[in-house]
This record gives C-alpha cells, structure tokens and sequence, in this order.
C-alpha cells in the first residue's frame, strides 16, 4: 500500500483535500496497483487499488465552507428530507379528513 505526502485545504467540515502530490512514497510491493513493481499485465488483476493513509499532509489554505463531498452531500440529504416529509403529511391529511 503505497503512501502520498500531499498538500491540501482543510475545509470548515473538518474534510481535508488534497490540491497537490508532493511525492508517493512506493511500497514496492507486486500486489499493489500504485507500485512500480506491479506488473504492467496482471492477469485478474485483484491487486490492492487503494492508497494507504497520507504520509503527510501540509494544510496549505484554510477554507471555512464545505469542501466538495459534502455539498452534494448536502443537497441530497435536503432531497431525501422533502422526500421524508411529503407521504407523512399526505396521511396525515388524510387521517384528519
Ligand atoms: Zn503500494
Ligand atoms: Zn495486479
Ligand atoms: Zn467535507
């Protein structure tokens, strides 16, 4: 599992993005997808496509909104809530009337 020291913005949410790679650092493992000892054809490939936890990271700017993930995120829990809410008040009218 290969490691990235990064730079990025930490966001009002708690989220940090990565805005830069500074440098990956290599496992050297032939099982992991990021390394160079992975082969270039891997039959069934089921190597580890994941990238471990950041070796670093360098809060370059701080930004007090929300980041990316959580505004669509957002969006759609308001979605979900109107959603929720419209059958509950149509049985409810129909229970008064
Ligand atoms: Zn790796
Ligand atoms: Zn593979
Ligand atoms: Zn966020």
């Amino acid at each position: 599992m290969c490691n990235l020291e990064t730079e990025g913005t930490k966001f009002g949410c708690g989220h940090y993005q990565i805005t830069r790679q500074l440098r990956k650092i290599d496992c050297g493992n032939r099982y992991c997808r990021h390394s160079i000892k992975h082969p270039q054809i891997c039959p069934g490939c089921a190597c580890q496509i994941f990238l471990g936890p950041d070796k670093s990271e360098t809060i370059t700017s701080i930004d007090h909104g929300h980041c990316n993930q959580c505004v669509p995120c957002l969006a759609l829990r308001i979605a979900l809530f109107s959603i929720n809410l419209t059958p509950s008040v149509l049985g409810h009218a129909r229970h008064l009337y």
